[in-house]
């Protein structure tokens, strides 16, 4: 019944534990969706932002020679160009990148192409120079005028950062004007009057020329941008993006990479992709970027724009912007990084969850088993002292009747004499069993193992037991298979043994008195071929959730104990460690109101007699 009650609150304690963690669980999934949506925000403002002061430290090196050479449309007198070739080695000496400029060239408009002035930089003078090819068509270019830089108004209606705001406050007067050849490359910045309809407005003005300040390529590439990516894109371990500068669509041109191969084809998993010129004009967008993340408020792809502070010089179609492309390194897109994030703290966290619920199921079990043998072990000593009780009144009645005098001539003594026997050889027997139990239960017990003939130790064991059956006026039914062959064992622990099974079923098999004690050869047993000894009852059975538990130390069905049956729930425990000491099996067949059959299976004697130290304490299974 305590039993009982106490599976039930196990039972809600599951539940429970069930529920809540059930709860957890769904909060946690839930919370770890927003995180790992704030998280995929957060990274693409993050790469927002890198991107935006990749953009600006990269313009910064235009812009400081732009800042230096402090052009403008009126430029080009010999003074300038004096003041110019002084400016530019001031800038050098400067400089992060003294090198970026290959040549300060001015071309003053003459027909039919334009003159070419050179800067020697050592003499600071501007010298006549051969038209450079790669010039090709800059005479051709349109004027353009000095209108302010390009892009803000992209900017007042786009997302506007605030470092943009500060760097167009900043840079804004001193770049006007210039604009950018990635052909060359080159800055280029228009001086004095183009246009013709103005020829003549001020004598003082020079001829329509440009200055252009011719730009390394290679520095670009192999200082400035790997500068720029680990300044910008640097994770703890190395970048934490793909990073490459591409110029061209249709022929495709790496200017930079930071993984070869990278950017070598349109990469259409890019987290983030810029223009890093753009084109002048309002009617053509700034130098536009593009950052992507979905997230499930925002399913579109978010695009900004940043400044066209150096728009590009030639606004045919086929002038194309340079690009910068990047993309998350781990787990290719951000997107798909974000997700492998969010999975992995999903597993971190139901993991853990997991956790929890295998130490809550270990504590609820352990703690089970604690209380389950705490109250085992009340029970047993309840019954022992029951157990001791019964005898000590009838010896203690006897001792006094003789005592007393009241006990009369020699048979009645006598009579007395076998009654306070009998009584002393139960208590023994019980003594012996709880020190035979502790005994196991401490240290391995030594057990001498010899060829057993398998009817001495029948008759032996019903020869011990003789006085109980006779006193339960039991029957016995003996049947042995002739010519057993002998088992390998201990006999006085054999006998021990099948003593417990044989009082076992004189105490539960009390109505119908009967007891089969069979011996036989199995051909197919637990161990084999083996040797099997059963004793059965027709007495009140087993109940059958009660068959788990029987070889259980202290444990007593409450049938047993609701029918006042006496006992100490150690029989068996003991029954069973000695028949696997001996390397056997102890196994119950049982059916509630009609009775048990045990049965002990036993291997053949093997030639040489041997003693062995048996860890009887070893953990007792059965097979039902
Ligand atoms: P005890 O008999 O002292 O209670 P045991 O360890 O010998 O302890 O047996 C444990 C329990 O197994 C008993 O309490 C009883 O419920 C059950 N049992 C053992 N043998 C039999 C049997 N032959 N018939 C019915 N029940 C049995």
């Amino acid at each position: 019944m305590r039993f009982r009650l106490r599976e039930r609150a196990l039972a809600i304690a599951v539940v429970v534990t069930t529920l809540v963690v059930i709860v957890l669980a769904g909060l946690q999934y839930r919370w770890s969706n927003r995180v790992s949506e704030a998280t995929g925000v957060r990274l693409a403002d993050t790469l927002q932002l890198s991107m935006v002061n990749w953009h600006l430290d990269f313009l910064r090196n235009f812009s400081e020679i732009c800042l230096t050479m402090r052009i403008d449309r009126e430029s080009g007198s010999e003074e300038d160009l004096r003041q110019y070739a002084g400016r530019f080695a001031e800038w050098r000496a400067v400089a992060r990148y003294p090198d970026l400029v290959a040549d300060v060239y001015f071309l003053r408009s003459t027909t039919p192409r334009p003159t070419v002035f050179r800067l020697n930089a050592p003499t600071r003078q501007f010298q006549i120079a051969e038209w450079p090819s790669r010039f090709q068509g800059l005479d051709e270019l349109p004027a353009w005028t000095n209108v302010p830089p390009p892009g803000l108004d992209d900017l007042a209606r786009g997302s506007r950062t605030d470092t943009t705001r500060l760097a167009e406050s900043f840079v804004g007067e001193a770049v006007r004007g210039w604009r950018f050849d990635p052909d060359i490359p080159a800055l280029l910045h228009r001086v004095g009057y183009d246009d013709r309809s103005s020829a003549g407005l001020s004598s003082d003005l020079q001829p329509a020329g440009w200055i252009a300040i011719e730009l390394r390529d290679s520095v670009i590439a192999a200082s400035i941008f790997p500068d720029l990516a680990h300044r910008y894109f640097q994770g703890t371990d190395g970048l934490d993006y793909q990073v490459a500068v591409v110029a061209g669509s249709r022929v495709r041109r790496v200017i930079y990479t930071s993984d070869s191969g990278f950017g070598q084809d349109e990469v259409a998993d890019a987290d983030g992709v810029m223009n890093v010129f753009g084109r002048a004009g309002r009617e053509a967008p700034g130098s536009s970027f593009r950052v992507f993340h979905k997230t499930s408020e925002n399913t579109g792809l978010p695009a900004s724009a940043a400044i066209s502070w150096f728009p590009l010089a030639r606004q045919t179609p086929a002038d194309e912007d340079w690009q910068l492309v990047v993309r998350h390194r781990r787990g290719g897109p951000l997107g798909a990084f974000v997700a492998d994030m969010h999975r992995r703290d999903l597993a971190v966290s139901f993991g853990v969850l997991l956790l929890l619920v295998l130490s809550m199921a270990m504590l609820i079990i352990t703690s089970n088993r604690a209380q389950r043998l705490a109250t085992l072990q009340m029970d047993f000593v309840t019954a022992v002292s029951h157990e001791l009780r019964t005898p000590l009144t009838v010896i203690s009645s006897a001792a006094d009747n003789i005592a007393q005098g009241v006990v009369n001539g020699r048979d009645q003594l006598t009579q007395y004499g076998s009654v306070i026997s009998h009584q002393v050889r139960q208590l023994s027997a019980l003594v012996e069993q709880i020190l035979l139990f502790a005994g196991t239960n401490r240290e391995p017990q030594r057990f001498t193992l010899q060829p057993v003939a398998v009817p001495e130790l029948i008759d032996a064991t019903l020869a011990s037991a003789a006085g109980l059956i006779q006193a339960g006026q039991f029957h016995v039914d003996r049947e042995i298979e002739p010519n057993l062959p002998p088992v390998m064992g201990d006999l006085v622990a054999l006998s021990q043994c099948l003593q417990n099974l044989i009082t076992n079923a004189l105490k539960y098999g009390r109505e119908q008195r009967w007891i089969g004690i069979r011996a036989s050869v199995a051909q197919n047993g637990v161990n084999g071929r083996d040797i099997q000894i059963s004793i059965a009852d027709r007495g009140i059975g087993i109940d059958p959730a009660d068959l788990p538990h029987i070889f259980e130390p202290f444990y007593r069905s409450p049938s047993a104990a609701a029918a006042q049956i006496h006992g100490t729930g150690l029989g068996l425990t003991l029954a069973k460690r000695i028949a696997e000491a001996m390397k056997g099996q102890l196994t119950v067949t049982s059916e509630p109101g009609r009775g048990s059959t045990f049965t002990l299976h036993l291997p053949f004697a093997e030639p040489l007699n041997r003693q062995v130290d048996v860890d009887a304490s070893a953990s007792v299974t059965q097979v039902h």
